[in-house]
Order: C-alpha cells, then sequence, then structure tokens
C-alpha cells in the first residue's frame, strides 16, 4: 500500500494541476485586486505574469484595447459601476461570459466571508450554443430586476436581500460586526422644482457615483427609492461607519454636478446603526431610518447615530 500523502504534498499537486489546466483560476483579494491566476486566466485577459491590478482596471485596460470580456456599452464608467454594484456580494455566482475572440465562458464566483473570491471558468463555447440567446435574455432579465434604471447601482430589491444575509451572519454568529447607513438628500423637491426633473436626475446620478466609489467590494450601495439610498457595511464597527458616512458627505458637499449651474452643490442627511443581536432586517434598516428623520429635525447636512 502507498503511504498516505502529505498534506503539503496534497496541496503541491494541487497548484501544479491548476496552474497548467485550460480551465481558468483567479483570486481576488476584498480589494477586488488580482492577487493570482493561472495561465489560462491570464491568457483570456491579457495579464502580464504576476500583474495584480484590480479587478476595474482590468476590464478598463482590455475594454480601451478592444480585449478580453465583450462588453455591450459604450459607456465604460457607468457600465463599470452597474457590474460592481452586485458583483462579489454574493457567496455564489455564476453566469456566461464571452470574450472578443469568440469563446464563451462559464465563469463561476465564490465569495468567503473575509472578502477573497476565486473565479473559476471553462469554456463552454461547443455547448449548447443554440439556446444560447435564451440563456442571455434570462440573465439580463435577472440583471434588470437587482438594477435601479436610473442611476445603474442595485435596486431596492438586491439591497434589502444582502440585508437579510447579513442580518443572518449574524444571527449565527459568523459575524460580530456591521453598519446599516440610510441617506437622504436635501430639500430634493426644490432642486428639481428651481432646476428642472432633469437637473434632478443629474444630481441622483452624481450622489450615486460619487457615494459608489466609498464602497469596498464586501459593502453593499443601493438605491431604495427617490432620493434616498442605503449602505450596508459588514465587519464594520459603528466607529468606523461613521467614519465612513463622514467621508461620504464631504465628498457630498464639494461635488458640483450641474454643468450649467456650475456653483450650485447640494447636501444629504444620514442615519446609521449597527446591527445588535437579535435584530431583523426590518428593525435595523427602521432604526437607520428614524436616525435618517432625526438627522433631518436637527437641520440636516448631518449624521445621526442611533
Ligand atoms: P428633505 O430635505 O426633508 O429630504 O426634503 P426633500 O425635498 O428632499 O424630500 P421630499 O420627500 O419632499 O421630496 C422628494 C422629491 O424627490 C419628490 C419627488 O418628486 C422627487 N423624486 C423622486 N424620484 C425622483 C427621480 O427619479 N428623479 C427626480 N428628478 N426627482 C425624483
Ligand atoms: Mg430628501
Ligand atoms: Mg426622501
Amino acid at each position: 500500500m502507498k503511504a498516505a500523502k502529505s498534506p503539503n504534498e496534497i496541496l503541491q499537486n494541487l497548484l501544479s494541476l491548476q496552474a497548467d489546466s485550460l480551465v481558468l483560476f483567479a483570486a481576488y483579494d476584498e480589494q477586488d485586486v488580482l492577487r493570482y491566476a493561472n495561465k489560462s486566466f491570464r491568457s483570456a485577459y491579457h495579464l502580464e505574469p504576476g500583474e495584480q491590478l484590480s479587478w476595474g482596471a482590468i476590464m478598463r485596460r482590455n475594454y480601451n484595447a478592444g480585449l478580453g470580456t465583450v462588453l455591450k456599452t459604450d459607456n465604460f464608467d457607468e457600465w463599470l459601476i452597474s457590474t460592481q454594484s452586485r458583483r462579489g456580494k454574493m457567496p455564489f455566482r455564476a453566469f456566461e461570459t464571452d470574450l472578443v475572440d469568440g469563446r464563451w465562458l462559464w465563469m463561476t464566483e465564490t465569495v468567503q466571508p473575509n472578502g477573497w473570491m476565486l473565479c473559476i471558468a471553462s469554456d463552454i463555447t461547443q455547448l449548447r450554443p443554440d439556446d444560447r440567446r435564451l440563456r442571455q435574455d434570462r440573465d439580463l432579465a435577472l440583471r434588470a430586476s437587482q438594477t435601479d434604471e436610473l442611476t445603474g447601482v442595485a435596486n431596492r430589491r438586491f439591497i434589502m436581500a444582502r440585508l437579510e444575509a447579513l442580518v443572518n451572519r449574524h444571527l449565527i454568529g459568523d459575524t460580530s460586526h456591521g453598519c446599516i447607513a440610510v441617506l437622504d438628500i436635501d430639500h430634493f423637491k426644490a432642486i428639481n422644482d428651481r432646476y428642472g426633473h432633469q437637473s434632478g436626475d443629474e444630481v441622483l446620478l452624481d450622489f450615486a457615483r460619487h457615494a459608489h466609489s466609498f464602497v469596498r467590494r464586501l459593502d453593499c450601495f443601493g438605491r431604495i427609492g427617490g432620493e434616498e439610498f442605503m449602505f450596508i457595511l459588514p465587519d464594520t464597527a459603528l466607529g468606523h461607519g461613521i467614519q465612513f458616512l463622514e467621508r461620504v458627505l464631504d465628498r457630498i458637499r464639494a461635488a458640483r454636478p450641474l454643468k450649467t449651474f456650475p456653483d450650485f452643490s447640494y447636501t444629504c442627511s444620514a442615519g446609521i446603526t449597527a446591527l445588535l443581536p437579535g435584530d431583523t432586517p426590518h428593525e435595523v434598516f427602521a432604526r437607520a431610518d428614524r436616525g435618517l428623520y432625526q438627522a433631518k429635525l436637527e437641520g440636516r447636512n448631518r449624521i445621526n447615530v442611533i
């Protein structure tokens, strides 16, 4: 009988098997920076050996060079925000994706609670190509049902489901911290009335773009209705959540979103609360919303901690 392999030998074999596999392997860290990719992955996405770029930077470089993933958009930045607002927020995701070189891949994304993501993809170009159109339509419909049409960020349905997932993780003791923040643009009705509905929409887009730029991969940001938005910050102590929100409010204060009114500026108010043991999704949301209401009462353009 052969001697049992040591864990180290098994690991070494596993590593060399995947290194030369035709299957694409990659791992991104919690900041969405590529930390490892095998040869097949690097070749599909035109990466030099050892190159460690963020996922957004890889997509941008390939888009500009007409390489890598086929992106059906003429506005890369809009596409990026919309995709990032759903990327890596769930423990597992799988989808078909096509490359400029004509290949179709079945991509799987597995996310650990610490934020690292394992991507494994196989070539499925020859597999059931006749039904591909139907499967793509299904994926597009799924994406539309999770996305806010105006701003492209996650919509209420998506972000509320992420809130429920965080509360469940908290319940089973998988995470000890977490914050929820609800934000609302101040005097938005007056902005619409004074500058027009179109300008109001531009302010909403501006808000979504700035707020989204603060979001780490495991965080979630979405529009929950009208001019109201929510952040979910897993594994974040309340003090850090408050600092995070202060940076967001500062950025909004400095924004000048209307080209025809270069001096126009706007503010927002926010309520923030930490997840408590035994909270239901409804309770934690209602508490953050009470904080927001209090921030409005206290004069707006501020954060209320509740
Ligand atoms: P507060 O500071 O208390 O939040 O006051 P507010 O004026 O921001 O709040 P209010 O709830 O009175 O008004 C919200 C307005 O937002 C009313 C609604 O017409 C407008 N609104 C909602 N959705 C959209 C949208 O998609 N685009 C535009 N332009 N306006 C919208
Ligand atoms: Mg408002
Ligand atoms: Mg409102």
